[in-house]
C-alpha cells in the first residue's frame, strides 16, 4: 500500500525510527532521525514565527515536571483518564472510546470486558519524597505564570503566550505508530481575553469571509471516516451559533492558514465539533482540525478549545495566588478572570501529515520515481551540490562552490559524490531537497551550473555567482 511505502520511505531515509529498536521496541515511541528532526524544527520554526511575528505572542518555556498541587487544581488528577476494556480471549487491551461499540474484540473477535479507568499522568518523584508528574500539556505552565505574564503585558487584555514542548501521556494501548505516542510535542497558545470581548476580535475582518469545511457537534464522531460535512463562511458560522465566538472562528482561520502555509492541502482537512461528553474537563467548546490520513483516516492534527476560565479560577483557588484583571474603562472599574481561547497543534501528527501530503510515487520513462513534495522552507536540505562524475577536478570544484554557498546562504546544503549522478538524483528526490546543484566540465570552462528543479526536474544553467538567489 502507498501509505506502507511513506513509512518505509521515512525509516530508511532517516527521518523516523521506531525508538528502543534493538531491545524490541516499545510502543508509543519514535525517534527523529537526523531528517526527521531537521524537518521538526524548520515546521516549529514556521510555527513559532507564524504566532510571535504574526499574531505578536510572546514565547515561554516552563517545567515539564510538576508538583501534584498543579495537576490537582488544574483538574488532570481526577479527569484526566480513558476507560480501558480487555478481550476475554486474547487478552488485548483497548481504549474504549476508540472502538466501534460493538463490544468485539477487534483483533480475535472476542467478548470485551471493562478494565478499569486510567490515568493518562506519568507520575514521578521529586527528590525523595515528593510526588511529581510529567506534563500531559503545556498549557498549565502559562497558566500558573499568568499574574507574571499579564504585569509583562502592562495589565492589559488580551495577549497571547506561547510554548512549544514535549508532553507525556501514558497511552493505555497505542496501535498508530507515529499517530498515538506517549511522548510528544506539542506548540499550544494561551489567548486571554475578557469574556464579553470573545465576540470581537479585532482582526476578524481579515478572515470572516473564509470558508471552512465543518463538522458540527452531532454530525459524527472522529478517529474514522463518518460524519456529515458543510462547508459555512465563518462570519456565517458566527453568527448562526455554529462557532461559539469569533475568537474561536478566528484561530480556527489561522489553524488552516498555518497548515496549508506548511503544505497540508486544505482538502484534505475538515473541522469537527466535539460531542459535549467528550470534550475534556475544562472545555466549554472544542474544534479538531482533522487531516485525512490515507493510513488512518481522519485524524486530530490540532484542537481549538475554548477553556473559559476554568483553568485560572482553579490555580487561583488552589494557589491562593490572584489571577485577576483590574479593567478600567471610562467609569467602569472591574476585577475579572480572563477566558482562554487555546490552538493546540500536535506537532508530531503535523509533521506526519505533511510527509504524508508531500509524499508522491510517479513512473518516469521505465524508472519509478518517489518524491517527497515539501515545500523549500520546511525540507531539511535546501540543496545538493553534486559533481556529474567522480573526477578529482569536478570533486575539488564542486566541494569549493558548496563551501561558498553554505556559508553565503546560511541555509542547510549537502555535498554528496557517492555513486552515479541518477542515484544521487533520486535519494535527492525521496528526502525533499528542493534543489540540485551540478558541477560539470561546462563549470570548469565557463563558470555555470546545472540546477535541478525536484518537481519539474528541469535544469537551467546559472553562473556560480547566482546560485544562492536561485534557491533562497
Ligand atoms: P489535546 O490537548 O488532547 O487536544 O492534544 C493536542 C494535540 O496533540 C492534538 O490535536 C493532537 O494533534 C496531539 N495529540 C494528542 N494526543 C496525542 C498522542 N497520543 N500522540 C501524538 N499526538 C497527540
Amino acid at each position: 500500500m502507498r501509505e506502507d511505502k511513506v513509512m518505509e520511505l521515512l525509516r530508511r531515509r532517516g527521518f523516523l525510527w521506531p525508538a528502543f529498536e534493538i531491545y524490541g521496541g516499545v510502543a508509543g515511541f519514535y525517534d527523529y532521525g537526523p531528517l526527521g528532526a531537521m524537518l521538526k524544527r524548520n515546521i516549529e520554526a514556521e510555527w513559532r514565527a507564524f504566532y510571535t511575528i504574526g499574531e505578536g505572542f510572546y514565547e515561554i518555556e516552563t517545567a515539564n515536571i510538576a508538583p501534584m498541587e498543579v495537576f490537582e487544581a488544574s483538574g488532570h488528577l481526577k479527569s484526566f483518564k480513558d476507560r480501558a476494556v480487555a478481550c476475554k480471549k486474547c487478552k488485548a487491551i483497548f481504549r474504549e472510546d476508540l472502538l466501534d461499540g460493538s463490544g468485539r474484540c477487534p483483533e480475535c473477535k472476542g467478548e470485551l470486558e471493562y478494565a478499569g479507568e486510567f490515568n493518562l499522568m506519568f507520575q514521578t518523584r521529586i527528590g525523595i519524597k515528593e510526588e511529581g508528574y510529567l506534563r500531559p500539556e503545556t498549557a498549565q505552565g502559562m497558566f500558573i505564570n499568568f499574574h507574571r505574564l499579564l504585569r509583562f503585558n502592562r495589565n492589559k487584555l488580551p495577549f497571547g503566550i506561547i510554548q512549544i514542548g514535549r508532553v507525556y501521556r501514558n497511552e493505555i494501548s497505542p496501535r498508530q505508530s507515529v499517530i498515538r505516542l506517549r511522548e510528544f510535542t506539542v506548540a499550544e497558545a494561551e489567548v486571554f481575553v475578557e469574556e464579553r470581548e470573545k465576540n470581537e476580535h479585532p482582526r476578524f475582518e481579515e478572515v470572516k469571509g473564509e470558508v471552512l469545511k465543518l463538522v458540527p457537534r452531532g454530525e459524527g464522531r472522529g478517529g474514522g471516516n463518518n460524519g456529515k460535512e458543510m462547508e459555512e463562511v465563518l462570519e456565517e458560522a458566527v453568527r448562526k451559533g455554529i462557532i461559539a465566538n469569533e475568537y474561536m472562528a478566528y484561530h480556527m482561520a489561522k489553524a488552516r492558514e498555518f497548515l496549508e502555509k506548511i503544505g497540508i492541502p486544505s482538502e484534505r482537512m475538515r473541522f469537527r465539533q466535539h460531542e459535549r461528553d467528550e470534550m475534556a474537563h475544562y472545555a466549554r467548546d472544542c474544534w479538531d482540525v482533522e487531516f485525512f490520513s490515507e493510513r488512518f483516516g481522519w485524524i486530530e492534527i490540532v484542537g481549538i478549545a475554548d477553556r473559559g476560565d476554568y483553568d485560572l479560577r482553579a490555580h487561583s483557588a488552589f494557589s491562593k495566588a490572584d489571577m485577576s484583571v483590574l479593567i478600567e474603562e471610562g467609569d467602569r472599574k472591574e476585577k475579572i478572570i480572563p477566558h482562554v481561547i487555546e490552538p493546540s497543534y500536535g506537532i508530531d501528527r503535523i509533521v506526519y501529515a505533511v510527509l504524508e501530503s508531500a509524499f508522491y510515487e510517479e513512473v518516469v520513462g521505465k524508472e519509478e520515481r518517489r518524491v517527497l513534495r515539501l515545500k523549500k522552507e520546511i525540507a531539511p536540505i535546501r540543496a545538493a551540490v553534486l559533481p556529474l562524475l567522480t573526477r578529482g577536478e569536478l570533486k575539488e570544484k564542486a566541494r569549493e562552490i558548496f563551501r561558498e554557498l553554505k556559508l553565503s546562504s546560511s541555509l542547510f546544503i549537502e555535498y554528496d559524490e557517492s555513486g552515479s549522478i541518477g542515484r544521487r538524483y533520486r535519494r535527492q528526490d525521496e528526502i525533499g531537497t528542493p534543489y540540485c546543484i551540478t558541477v560539470d566540465y561546462e563549470t570548469l570552462e565557463k563558470g555555470t551550473v546545472t540546477i535541478r528543479d525536484r518537481d519539474t526536474m528541469e535544469q537551467i544553467r546559472v553562473p556560480i555567482g547566482e546560485i544562492k538567489d536561485a534557491i533562497s
